[in-house]
């Protein structure tokens, strides 16, 4: 059980650890929102006939945007976008810098808080890239805009390089996040969304030159632009449902066509995991059947990765449910309940055995030493590099022996044995440096279950005697 425990925790204190460039990165962009400061406070130019819009408004246009993000699917890949460039432009004109940019942070802190619950590393990077791009937009939009009305073309063409700008400056800081999250760098992928989030950044930008003349005309007349902007949402939510329920059909018609025109079964099975394979971008599709009758020994049909196959092979469904199995068997034979099961590197059973020295009068036949010896029997040789032993019980002193001269990989345990066992409790071989070969141990799977298998075992035996 501790050694589950500590497992949790170095989880815990890895996951932590990965994130600590992300937390660095939000540090890195705050300071540099803290710089821009200064010119933002200092771009004080104002648009003569553009309308007033109190900051608050503005913040309730940017937790709206926030809210109701929208997904847009494009040759089979997602794209999500959000409408708060429309509130930017409408605030570039509306308001002074500084109110803008309070505006922004705190309609996009209470969409982010309250209604899409992100946790604190989020919403730190969030506002932080949010902040740095609004200040770009603004520190841009002034240098270029003339104070000669809100309907002049090089007004409208300030505001559209301005959201251009702190568009690519938000694009570097999230694909700058998201490759020291997974580790590597796609180029392609980068520039696509970059593409992607340009093609809606002049969209919203347009959509927000015309709210901000319509408004320029009267505030009233506003309401005019609420119609048309409404059924566009409608018309593009219906559009993306009706999309992936089209999908959806053709998916099914066409695995219903795989499985009809097979030969066999297996065959059918194995192209129709080929097909979704494909239609998923997965890089491995798998089915395991099973009987209803919670038998733990399944069969497996799996593709991928690469030009991996392989049709009905028996597999574990669950190894502690097998292994659990195996030692009831051996209880009903009147034997220690004891389970043992040798998986190999792609989850293939090869042997499965329980306890049998009683009836064999063989003080070896533990359930480990029995499954060592059908695996290298059945593997042709007396090292089994590679597999994963699962066993109720931690292993004896014997076993533990057999399971390092065997070179298996990894051992995976129920219950500690504090009597006899000697990875964890007795002795704690597998970690003796002065052995040649390192056995991973994890303890406690399965625990209760395998300490009560064994509890009522005893209990029964003494009732009896
Ligand atoms: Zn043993």
């Amino acid at each position: 059980m501790q050694l589950c425990e500590s497992d949790n925790t170095t989880m815990e204190a890895e996951r932590r650890r990965s994130l600590r460039p992300i937390w660095a990165l939000t540090v890195v962009v705050t300071a540099g929102a803290v710089a821009l400061l200064p010119p933002v406070a200092r771009a004080g130019v104002t648009v003569p006939g553009a309308a007033r819009l109190p900051w608050w408004v503005l913040a309730g246009g940017f937790a709206l945007a926030e809210t109701f993000p929208l997904h847009l699917r494009f040759r089979g890949e997602a794209h999500s976008f959000s409408l708060n460039e429309i509130v930017l432009v409408l605030g570039l004109f509306a308001t002074t810098p500084l109110r803008l940019l309070a505006a922004q942070l705190a309609g996009s802190a209470v969409a982010l808080v309250f209604v899409r619950r992100q946790g604190a590393l989020k919403i730190a990077f969030n506002l932080a890239q949010w902040a740095i791009g609004t200040e770009i937009a603004i520190v841009v939009f002034h240098a270029i805009a003339m104070p000669s009305g809100t309907l002049s073309t090089r007004n409208w063409l300030a505001a559209l390089v301005a959201a251009a700008a702190a568009s690519v400056v938000q694009y570097v800081a999230i694909a700058i996040a998201i490759t020291l999250a997974e580790g590597h760098f796609s180029g392609r992928e980068n520039l696509k969304s970059l593409v992607w989030g340009l093609l809606s950044t002049v969209v919203n930008t347009m959509l927000g030159l015309v709210v901000v003349i319509v408004c320029s005309e009267s505030i009233a007349a506003t309401v005019l632009l609420v119609g048309p902007i409404a059924v566009v949402l409608v018309a593009y939510r219906a559009y993306v449902s009706e999309h992936s329920k089209s999908e959806g059909l053709q998916f099914l018609y066409r695995a219903s066509e795989l499985l009809g025109g097979a030969r066999d079964l297996e065959a059918g099975l194995l192209a129709l995991l080929d097909f979704a394979r494909e239609t998923f971008h997965a890089e491995i599709a798998e089915v395991v059947l099973r009987g209803d009758s919670g038998e733990s020994i399944g069969y497996r049909t799996c593709s991928g990765p690469g030009e991996r196959r392989f049709r009905l092979e028996p597999c574990a469904v669950d190894e502690v449910a097998a292994v659990l199995a195996l030692a009831g068997e051996a209880a009903r034979a009147g034997e220690v309940p004891v389970g043992a099961v040798l998986v190999g590197e792609e989850g293939k059973i090869l042997a499965h055995a329980h306890n049998f020295p009683i009836s064999l009068n063989d003080p070896t036949a533990h359930a480990e030493i029995l499954a060592l010896r059908q695996a290298a029997e059945i593997l042709g040789n007396y090292r089994l590099p590679g597999l994963t032993l699962y066993v109720t019980m931690e292993p004896c002193l014997m076993c533990t022996g057999a399971l390092i001269y065997a070179r298996i990989k990894r051992l995976v345990f129920g219950a500690p044995d504090m009597k006899a066992g000697a990875c964890v409790s007795l002795y704690r071989i597998p970690e003796d440096p002065r052995l040649n070969h390192r056995l991973e141990v994890t303890g406690g799977v399965g625990e209760s279950e395998c300490r009560e298998l064994m509890q009522k075992f005893f209990r029964e035996r003494r009732a009896k005697m």
